[in-house]
């Protein structure tokens, strides 16, 4: 049963689209269950109806026409109930409706699974027989394992239709949404473009080419580039080859030649494909098939063909890509965003993204809201390599993205965008004026950033420090560890463009979501694995050298101050201490004549909450890290979107902890701050300040907001909030509260959320 599964699943996976998986479905159960029919209700959300998309054994004149309501036959009850029908006497049950156009009459057992997927039907999975019996266990369970894992092809391939502006049924739709999570705020309208990892055959968007004979000139040639590589390699390892091997090396020739592969990809070229795309589908259609075949020899052949078009690949990417021109404005789609692709777009151009995986609490998410640019993550089922070159609205506050959209939901979020323009506007007069409550409890705004150009930012928006430098950024942008002067000369602006306000770096944080392309750590959890302090105590050198710079960096400006991110146990804390003595030691051997900078603890491991005071006699300063400290207290881990609804910032609990790192701290008089993206939440910021905590350090972005919420709230009212805050048992009943708050305050514009 196993394999039968397996191998319907794969060659599903390989379809071209809904119509072709539907066919493959309905066949190869057919077949697999000796059924009379088989046959595949959709529902179509126009018409919210369950439309019979495919069928073996019913009339095909009766396909794309007959449908069902929710409340009508066996179809509609599988769907209602959610859950599988098995009868065998179909005709007799007082749901059973006769459909005369389909000539189900014969037909008396029948199985019904429903396919869902993300809690919600989306069709009903069909076996029927002639004879009165009860499907047994083994097919029952066949039908809903299969249609389990069906659910999210079914899902993809909906949305892919739905792009090109039809429901599963066919008929013409426009604003075609698509659920994610918010990722950073704001709206965008702008042409998608699909962005990818290099060197991967599955993830090559489609496009069309604007040359063709120019793409098929240039296709031929990095064909002609890769034949060249192959015999000479021939050539090169001669004498080592068994006659067979020298074989395969034939045989990937005669692949290459206009016979084979390079005759079917030009031939999709033709069809006004970009080379890349044409190669790409070529490719996968032949792996897709031999790998379906039970025949070891014919499936390694499958690798052949991935090694041959992958090298192919490599001469179409390396020219094409150099080559890249991106629209004046454009939102980028993706499966998994990355630093280094944030980086690739020109940021003029860059108007906003979506990304397949991860979750608003993502370290992509946090740099796109440093940026300011709308982002939404998750949007786990998006068929973003198709989005490619069409008219996007994404609505970063509520995480949806619209396709296809009408002039009217266009004219909603351009209204919206106007607004967002004049909202800043706004927030830009009070830049120069204090963050203080209108009974004067003075808070002081600090900003997060990462990279270069943030400082200067920081400075125009009235930044009164940078709370948190996260120097992994400028690594992850890199091909190479960076030297020490090297890292001296990125460090040395953001000092300078501070002074003379704090800067507090934060030393490497790798790991987790954060990988660099050239030190790979792979791990089965990540971020509850090698990060952060764990790194770097285990690579004393990379340690050494970063806080050297970072020291060098900011001699006679004295404004640096030194973090250390991820730490668990004071064994920790001392070593690092120990490095950095080390280090300014060092410095002032060499002749630098540098002041020792104050160096604190970022808390984000629940442990180290009951470790304030032994904290208090090494370091300086504390700053809550509530990005992780959340993650880890709720054990949802942040880059993940399916439980990214349980990442609460409101919690109760959370509130609690929060409060308690206040009252310990300063307790034992250290210095306490928050630079978790919570700061820049307005109504979280109420309760930080209610807490006692005086430094916030949020993304340059939430500032103007943050400031106008503070400076229209008073501190004894925010007291009040936050003791019934701290006894509610949910954070929605939290979230009430600071919403009627904030109302009160007059300040409930400034929570403004998009939604068309
Ligand atoms: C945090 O965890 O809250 C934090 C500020 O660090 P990062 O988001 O970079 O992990
Ligand atoms: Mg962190």
């Amino acid at each position: 049963m196993l394999d039968t599964l397996r191998s319907i699943i794969q060659e599903v996976n390989g379809a071209k689209d809904l119509n072709a998986s539907l066919d493959i479905i309905t066949r190869r159960v057919q077949r697999a269950l000796q059924t009379k029919v088989c046959s595949v209700y959709l529902l179509d959300k126009n018409l919210d109806r369950y439309v019979l998309m495919a069928s073996i054994g019913l009339d095909q004149a009766a396909v794309g026409k007959v449908s069902l309501g929710a409340e009508e036959g066996l179809v509609g009850l599988v769907a209602r109930r959610a859950e599988p029908v098995n009868l065998d006497n179909a005709s007799i049950h007082p749901n059973y409706v006769y459909l005369p156009e389909t000539r189900e009459e014969q037909f008396e057992s029948f199985l019904g699974v429903p396919v869902i997927h993300h809690q919600q039907v989306l069709g009903v999975l069909v076996v029927q027989q002639v004879e009165k019996r009860i499907f047994d266990s083994e097919e029952e369970a066949f039908m809903i394992t299969l249609s389990a894992q069906l659910a999210g092809l079914i899902a993809n391939a909906e949305a892919r239709g739905a792009i090109t502006g039809f429901s599963p049924s066919g008929i013409k739709t426009s604003d075609v949404s698509f659920d994610g999570l918010a990722g950073a705020p704001g709206v965008a309208i702008a042409e998608a473009v699909a962005v990818f990892p290099p060197a991967d055959l599955s993830a090559i968007p489609k496009r069309e080419c604007k040359d063709i004979k120019a793409e098929i000139r240039f296709f031929k040639d990095c064909l002609d580039q890769v034949r060249i590589d192959i015999s000479e390699l021939k050539m090169k390892i001669k004498g080592q080859l068994r006659p067979e091997e020298r074989e395969l090396f034939d045989a990937y020739l005669h692949m290459l030649s206009d016979q084979a592969l390079g005759n079917e990809v030009v031939a999709r070229i033709q069809e006004g494909n970009w080379a890349q795309g044409a190669l790409a589908s070529v490719a996968m259609s032949h792996v897709n098939n031999l790998e379906m075949i039970d025949d070891d020899y014919l499936r390694e052949r499958a690798t052949d063909i991935k090694d041959l078009c992958g090298r192919v690949l490599f001469y179409l990417q390396d020219k094409q890509q150099k080559e890249r021109v991106f629209p004046e404005r454009c939102i980028l789609v993706c499966e998994e965003l990355s630093a280094a692709m944030l980086a690739e777009v020109p940021k003029e151009n860059l108007a906003g993204i979506v990304s397949a995986k991860g979750s608003g609490h993502s370290h992509v998410a946090i740099l796109a809201r440093g940026m300011g640019i709308p982002a939404v993550m998750g949007a786990i089922d998006i068929p973003f390599s198709e989005f490619d070159g069409k008219e996007l609205i994404i609505d970063g506050y509520n995480g949806i993205v619209y396709s296809n959209p009408s002039d009217e939901l266009r004219n909603r979020f351009q209204e919206i965008v106007n607004e967002q323009v004049q909202l800043s506007e706004e927030l830009e007069t009070i830049k120069d004026l204090p963050a203080e409550t209108i009974d004067k409890r003075r808070i002081h705004l600090w900003v997060n950033t990462g990279l270069i150009t943030d400082a200067a930012t920081a400075n125009q928006r009235g930044a009164e420090g940078i709370g948190l430098f996260r120097t992994e950024v400028p690594f992850l942008l890199r091909e190479h560890f960076p030297t020490e002067r090297e890292q001296t000369d990125i460090y040395r602006p953001q000092l300078e463009a501070l002074h003379p306000k704090p800067v507090t770096m934060r030393t490497l944080d790798i790991g987790g979501d954060k990988a660099l392309p050239y030190f790979t750590i792979k791990e089965e959890n990540p971020f509850m694995g090698w990060r952060g302090i764990r790194v770097s105590m285990d690579h004393p050198e990379l340690f050494i050298s970063q806080v050297r710079a970072m020291m060098k960096a900011s001699q006679g400006l004295d404004n640096l101050h030194i973090m250390l991110p991820m730490v668990s146990n004071m064994r920790q804390v001392d070593y690092a201490l120990h490095l950095i003595d080390r280090g300014y030691a060092e410095l002032l051997e060499e002749g630098l004549n540098i002041s020792k900078p104050d160096v604190g603890v970022m808390v984000e491991v629940p442990a180290i909450t009951y470790q304030i005071e032994a904290l208090a006699s090494r370091i300086n300063f504390i700053s809550v890290g509530t990005n992780d400290l959340i993650q880890y207290l709720l054990a949802v881990d942040r880059n993940n979107p399916r439980v990214a609804n349980l990442f609460s910032t409101y919690h109760p609990p959370v509130l609690q902890v929060l409060n308690d790192i206040a009252e310990r701290a300063e307790k034992v008089n250290l210095r306490y701050s928050v630079c978790g993206e919570m700061a820049g939440d307005p109504g979280a910021a109420i309760l930080l300040m209610a807490m006692g905590y005086r430094v916030l350090s949020m993304n340059i972005n939430a500032l103007g907001r943050v400031k106008a919420v503070i400076r229209n709230v008073s501190f004894e009212q925010s007291k009040i909030l936050l003791a019934k805050a701290l006894l509610a048992e949910d954070s929605e009943a939290v979230k009430s509260m600071i919403d009627l708050e904030l109302y009160n305050a007059g300040v409930e514009r400034l929570l403004r959320t998009a939604r068309g």
